[in-house]
């Protein structure tokens, strides 16, 4: 994607099939191919076909840790480069639950925004989502385009699926700071991104409609929005 504008300048997805012999299932869909019923081939040579960018939704994990950095750091709560801002001791304990760090054999510690960017770190999260809050998060989220479509007019286009507000407790956020319990598709992701990668100083009056960069710019101008 073109982050200034939002063209898609190209899309891809694996595995693949031969668009000559559509009906031929490709080499992982072969393994079980023979085995199912009529059915189940139907459906199954239906899912081989679909544009997953798409037509998929799924946990980004941690590439979504960026937009909870962005959200933080648009909201003035932290700083990239402030000592100490979080602490990974390997897990968080949150309510009843023990999340772990992916480094737990050997936690990061203190650490700065960026050190935590840099190493992905669950509880560094976990703490910034704790400071942001659940309406924050949420109000960016649909100011990313998260919960509508991209108007990519592309065959088969999946919503993205979120926990409502009113049913996020202290795990749901915990876990949604890092990507994880939402659901969105891979171009929505992109999208998302390219929003943060484009500097919001340029482009502003751009014909951005097709993403979500001119919503999210409107937000931070409009209030009422
Ligand atoms: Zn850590």
């Amino acid at each position: 994607m073109n982050p200034s504008n939002g063209d898609i300048l190209a899309m891809a997805c694996y595995p693949d099939y031969n668009l000559n012999t559509p009906y031929t299932p490709n080499s992982t869909l072969a393994q079980t191919y023979d085995s199912l019923s009529d059915e189940e081939k139907n459906e199954s040579l239906y899912k081989m076909w679909a544009n997953k960018s798409v037509a998929e939704t799924y946990e980004p994990g941690s590439t979504f840790k960026i937009i909870t950095a962005s959200v933080a750091l648009e909201e003035n709560i932290t700083t990239p480069d402030k000592p100490n801002d979080f602490y990974c001791k390997g897990y968080e304990v949150v309510a009843d639950r023990k999340i772990q760090c992916w480094r737990d054999y050997n936690p990061h510690g203190p650490q700065t925004l960026t050190n935590a960017l840099e190493n992905s770190c669950n509880p560094a999260f976990i703490q910034l989502g704790a400071r942001i809050g659940a309406p924050t998060l949420y109000k960016y989220y649909e100011a990313f385009g998260l919960f509508d479509s991209t108007n990519s007019t592309l065959y088969g286009e999946q919503k993205s699926i979120f926990q409502n507000l009113n049913n996020v407790g202290p795990v749901e956020l915990a876990t949604m700071s890092f990507g994880q319990r939402l659901n969105i598709t891979p171009l929505q992701m992109i999208t998302a991104i390219a929003c943060v990668a484009n500097d919001r100083s340029t482009n502003e009056t751009t014909n951005c409609k097709r993403n979500s960069k001119y919503r999210y710019w409107r937000y931070n101008r409009n209030s009422n929005y």
